[in-house]
C-alpha cells in the first residue's frame, strides 16, 4: 500500500480569522471553497507545496467539526493520505485489524472517495484514506454537435443539457462498487447522464428523439438535476439546421428525456409541435402504455410531451419494425418498455445503430448491466445480446444516447469483454 500526504485538515470556528492568519499573514493562496453535503463541512483547500492545508468550516451546527470545535476548540483535525485504491486499502487494513470509521468510502471533497481510520488505530491522529476520481465528464460542456458519416448520409450527433439520476437506478443489479468505478457519483447518489438526439440528413432530414424539451419548471430542473445551459436550440443552430427542414422525427419511445423536445409552449399557453413541417413516428404499442400509465412508470411519460402532436394531426404511428426512409428503420427491442425501439441506419455498405436506452451509456456494454428502470429485464438482456452479436458481427457505428462523454464508437469484444473503439 503506497500513500502520500494529501492534505491536513484543520478545524476552523471563526473562518474569517483564520484567513486573516492563513491568507494574509503568511500569504498564502486561498482556492475556491467547495461544499461536502454529507459531511455538513465548506472545505478551503490552501496549496502548500505537494500537499495543501484544509480549513474546514461546519455548515450545520450538527456538524462533525462544528463537535468537534465545541469539544477541543479550533485545532488540527485529521491527516489525508492518497491513495491509488481506496477500496484495496480499506480491505487491507481491514485484514490487519485496524479499526474504520468508514468501511466503505464516501464522497469527499475535490471529487474524490474518501473513508476514516479510527483514532484507537493510528495513534490519536484522525486518518483520512482519500482516492482521486475522474470528474464529472460535464465540464467542460460537450461538443454540442459531433459530425459522422454514413454511406450517402451524414449523421449528427446534437446535444440537449444533461441530467442526474440516481446511480443506483441506473445500474440495476451492479453494485454501487462495481459502478462508481466506471461512473463517479454526486453527493446525493447521483450520475450525469447526457440527451443526445441524431440527425440524419440524407434526401431528407431526420430526427430521432429530442432531448428534454424546455417546458418543465424549476422543480423538476432540480428533481432531475437538469442542466440545459448548453440544448437542442444551440445544437441545431451549430448543424445549420432549422427547425422547420426537418421531415420527419422518430420516437425511440415516449419517456420525457426522449420525447420532451418533441412540443414546446408558445406564448399563448398552448402546447405545440416543436418542429412545425415533420411528421412525428410513433410506434402504436408505446402511445398506449404512454397514454395509459400506471403507478411504476407515470413519472416518465408527460401527455404534453404527446398527445399535442396527435391532437395536431402530425404523427404517423407504425406498428411493426418499419423502414422510414430507404436506409433507415425502426427496429423493436422491448425491455426498457414494452415498445421501445431502436434504429438502424444503412447506406452504401455502411451501417450505424442508435440503441436509445437498450445500452444508454457505454458503461451498460456489459450484459447484466441494464437499468432498474427497464419494466422488462430480461427481454433488455436479450435485445442487448443479440445486438451485440450483429455489432460485432459487421462494423456498426454505434450511438449513445445517454453518454456523457461519449456519442459514438466501435465496439470491441476480446475475452468475454466489451470496449468500444473511438471513431477516428
Ligand atoms: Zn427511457
Ligand atoms: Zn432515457
Amino acid at each position: 500500500m503506497k500513500a502520500v500526504i494529501d492534505h491536513i485538515g484543520i478545524a476552523v470556528g471563526d473562518l474569517g480569522a483564520a484567513l486573516a492568519f492563513y491568507r494574509d499573514v503568511l500569504g498564502l493562496r486561498i482556492e475556491l471553497s467547495e461544499e461536502v453535503v454529507s459531511q455538513r463541512v465548506r472545505a478551503h483547500f490552501i496549496p502548500a507545496g505537494a500537499a495543501s492545508l484544509e480549513l474546514l468550516e461546519a455548515t450545520t451546527s450538527d456538524s462533525v467539526i462544528a463537535r468537534y470545535v465545541e469539544k477541543r476548540g479550533p485545532g488540527l483535525h485529521h491527516v489525508a493520505l492518497r491513495v491509488d485504491d481506496i477500496d484495496a486499502a480499506l480491505a487491507h487494513l481491514k485484514a490487519r485489524g485496524v479499526r474504520l470509521i468508514d468501511e466503505h468510502p464516501r464522497p469527499g471533497a475535490e471529487h474524490s472517495r474518501v473513508a476514516f481510520v479510527h483514532p484507537s488505530s493510528t495513534h490519536g491522529v484522525l486518518v483520512e484514506l482519500k482516492q482521486p476520481i475522474r470528474p464529472p465528464e460535464t465540464e467542460p460542456p460537450p461538443a454540442r454537435v459531433q459530425r459522422f458519416t454514413c454511406g450517402n448520409f451524414e449523421l449528427m450527433s446534437l446535444y440537449d443539457g444533461v441530467m442526474k439520476l440516481d446511480g443506483g437506478a441506473m445500474f440495476g443489479v451492479v453494485p454501487k462498487t462495481l459502478w462508481t468505478r466506471q461512473t463517479p457519483a454526486d453527493d446525493r447518489n447521483r450520475i450525469t447522464m447526457a440527451m443526445r438526439p441524431l440527425l440524419i440528413k440524407g434526401e431528407q432530414t431526420l430526427l430521432i428523439d429530442a432531448g428534454l424539451g424546455d417546458k418543465e419548471d424549476e422543480r423538476f430542473h432540480e428533481i432531475y438535476g437538469i442542466d440545459r445551459a448548453a440544448h437542442l436550440d444551440h445544437a441545431l443552430a451549430e448543424a445549420g439546421v432549422a427547425v422547420d427542414e426537418i421531415d420527419l422525427v422518430i420516437a425511440t419511445h415516449l419517456h420525457f428525456d426522449h420525447a420532451g423536445g418533441f412540443t414546446t409552449r408558445g406564448a399563448d399557453g398552448r402546447v405545440r409541435p416543436r418542429f412545425p413541417r415533420a411528421r412525428y413516428i410513433i410506434n402504436r404499442g408505446e402511445w398506449q402504455d404512454a397514454t395509459h400509465p400506471h403507478v411504476r412508470n407515470r413519472a416518465s411519460y408527460l401527455a404534453d410531451n404527446f398527445v399535442p402532436l396527435v391532437d395536431a394531426g402530425v404523427v404517423d404511428f407504425v406498428d411493426t419494425d418499419t423502414e422510414v426512409v430507404p436506409g433507415v428503420w425502426m427496429q423493436r427491442t422491448g425491455g426498457h418498455t414494452a415498445w421501445h425501439q431502436m434504429v438502424w441506419i444503412e447506406s452504401a455498405g455502411q451501417r450505424a445503430a442508435y440503441v436509445a436506452d437498450l445500452i444508454p451509456t457505454v458503461a451498460h456494454l456489459p450484459d447484466a448491466w441494464i437499468m432498474g428502470y427497464d419494466l422488462y429485464p430480461m427481454d433488455t438482456l436479450t435485445a442487448k445480446q443479440a445486438f451485440v452479436r450483429e455489432a460485432l458481427a459487421r462494423e456498426t457505428l454505434v450511438f449513445f444516447e445517454h453518454d456523457p462523454a461519449v456519442a459514438a464508437g466501435y465496439l470491441l469484444e476480446s475475452n468475454g469483454k466489451r470496449s468500444l473503439q473511438h471513431p477516428s
